[in-house]
């Protein structure tokens, strides 16, 4: 090597990688050995996100792979702050959002032969499980086929999580700056289109067109195409009724007069045949299982993944390709098979949407003292309505279940939830990630329990000057805070019912507001979002407010020896 060889590092090498593929945004936590990655990185002009717990980067992550279609980017520290990341890499796996999570590790000599080093674990094993696909980068010169191969896995076929181990030794090793330049690529083509095959499109149609009843239902895999028109198109062509899931809601807007959304459970019970798109008959969808669903109802499943089909009904016509690609080929294959759907269903669903939709602005329209969740989201769903492109993140029991029914959603791909696992902790993530990535409101709704799992992330949305406003529905407690102990300490599902969560706000430059009736809170909800102020809005509830488990109450298995039923030896 003479004097005058330039020397790139390893740490230089992964943010050239980033750049070359178009990664614009990190999100993580620094700390021994990738403190200089996140310092190279934003010196080269990506964006670095700081969190103050590695969950809420990694959820961050998860969120711009959604609402972009491109891996989101989180880096953690080895050791604990990869066990942090992890469960949000994982939720992201299951919610097949494309991410990525990069840690640094120890050294691989001396945790290999279990010899004791600074936060040292397998962390390439230990992800494994949990992910997409995992890999460890061994040599500085492979930096940049680790990064192009986790890009590709991340967004192609089923998007997921994948886990890009890099260990600090490789960070710091250095090869010849021009040779280097040469193991970067852009990978072409990430996601490519993956086309249904003809005779599967003219089967579908066909079973498609036998149906007296049928129905649409879109999943967060249809948000996630971008495929938006072309869906539209099918739908409206077609007259089929729809119903989408959570994170599917403005796909087509909730008040479409197809949406079947507000005779959810009849629509689900009598449909005799169902074009699944983007959605996986799980749990959410009660397995495809009767009496939920009819009987003898027979499902036609478009989705990228060929191994989902069959994975709990038998599906009488797959698709297997991108929803767009498959969408395009329905939507052209229709004029020969024309569909009609009988009067007698749509009136059948239109008149239940009717009956319950008059029910639910009854209930909006009470005015108890003090509040209770129906009518702290009549409030905010006044306000929403008048601001349809804010991004909406919610996360709870109660506060997740009814807001998912009273807040109607008229844009694709701006509402953000629990996802697949249900899981508590997405909310301040989700919220940054959104904020972030489009630049746009925010309004995060929260169950004072579920806000508690990423609420210090405050700071973050605070430091950055982001425009997120989290409602918090405060009735003290999980499901509800007005349980009595049966010892001395509080009862289990009870927090603090008097909480002032909007000083959380106060202490880090944000607005804080605190509201017990639906006009203080539709106030405080329309300047928060018109300020575009990091903001808290702290809504005193009534502390019996809302039923245990939310919704799944079905889920809890029962106690055969409740409280004060205690046998001796039980
Ligand atoms: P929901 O929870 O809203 O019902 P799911 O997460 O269960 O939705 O289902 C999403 C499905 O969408 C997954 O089975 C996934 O494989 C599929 N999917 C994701 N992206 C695409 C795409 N571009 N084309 C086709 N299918 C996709």
């Amino acid at each position: 090597m003479t004097a005058s060889t330039r020397l790139i590092d390893g740490f230089h090498l992964v943010v050239e990688a980033l750049k070359a593929n178009d990664v614009a945004t990190m999100y993580g936590i620094v700390g021994i050995p990738i403190t200089d990655l996140a310092r190279v990185a934003q010196a080269s002009g990506i964006r670095y996100i700081g969190f103050r717990q590695e969950a809420s980067a990694g959820n961050a992550a998860a969120a711009a792979g959604f609402l972009t279609g491109r891996p989101g980017v989180c880096l953690t520290t080895s050791g604990p702050g990869f066990l942090n990341g992890l469960p949000a890499l994982a939720n992201a796996t299951a919610n097949c959002f494309p991410m990525i999570q990069i840690s640094g590790s120890s050294n691989r000599a001396l945790v290999d032969l279990h010899r004791g080093d600074y936060q040292d674990i397998d962390q390439l094993d230990a992800a494994r499980p949990f992910v997409k696909e995992a890999y460890r980068i061994g040599r500085v010169e492979d930096i940049g086929r680790g990064v192009a191969r986790a890009i590709r896995t991340a967004v192609s076929g089923r998007p997921g999580g994948v886990y890009l181990d890099i260990p600090g030794e490789v960070l710091g090793q250095a090869m010849d700056a021009s040779a280097g330049a040469e193991t970067v690529w852009r990978v072409v083509d990430p996601a490519p289109r993956q086309l249904p095959a003809p005779e599967a499109v003219e089967h579908a149609l066909r079973v498609l067109a036998q149906a007296r009843r049928p129905l649409i239902v879109l999943g967060k895999g249809a948000a996630y195409a971008q495929a938006d028109n072309v869906i539209r198109e099918f739908v409206e062509t077609t007259g089929i009724p729809f119903l989408p899931m959570s994170m599917a809601k403005g796909l087509l807007p909730d008040a479409h007069p197809q949406s079947a959304a507000a005779a959810r459970s009849l629509a689900i019970a009598r449909a005799d045949v169902v074009l699944l798109v983007g959605a996986r008959l799980n749990w959410l969808l009660g397995h495809g299982d009767s009496p939920q669903w009819s009987a003898d109802a027979k499902f036609v499943q478009v989705d990228i993944a060929p191994s989902e089909f069959d994975s709990n009904q038998p599906i009488a016509a797959p698709l297997a390709g991108d929803i767009g690609s498959v969408m395009s080929a329905l939507r052209d294959g229709v004029a020969a098979h024309p569909l009609t759907v009988p009067t007698e269903w749509t009136d059948e669903l239109a008149e239940r949407a009717a009956r319950n939709d008059a029910k639910m602005r009854e209930r909006l329209a009470e005015d108890p003292h003090p509040m209770r969740f129906y009518n702290a989201l009549g409030a905010i769903r006044a306000v929403l309505e008048e601001n349809p492109d804010v991004y909406v993140v919610n996360e709870g029991a109660n506060a997740l279940d009814l807001a998912r029914n009273v807040i109607g959603m008229a844009v694709p791909r701006h509402r953000l939830d629990t996802g697949t696992w249900g899981v508590m902790g997405i909310g301040m993530g989700y919220a940054i990630g959104a904020a972030v990535e489009t630049g746009r409101p925010v309004v995060a709704i929260e169950g004072d329990s579920a806000f508690g799992f990423s609420g210090m992330e405050i700071e973050t949305i605070c430091r950055y000057r982001l425009p997120v406003t989290v409602v918090i529905l405060n009735n003290g407690g999980v499901y509800r805070g007005d349980e009595s102990p049966s010892g001395t300490d509080p009862a289990p599902t009870v927090l603090s019912a008097r909480a002032h969560h909007e000083l959380i706000a106060e202490a880090f430059g944000g607005k804080g507001y605190h509201v017990t009736t639906p006009v203080e809170l539709r106030s405080a909800l329309s300047a928060a979002i018109g300020s575009r102020t990091p903001s808290i809005i702290d809504c005193e509830l009534d502390p019996a407010a809302g039923v245990e488990s939310g919704h799944l109450a079905n889920l809890n298995p029962t106690s055969a020896a409740k409280p004060g039923k205690v046998s001796a030896g039980g």
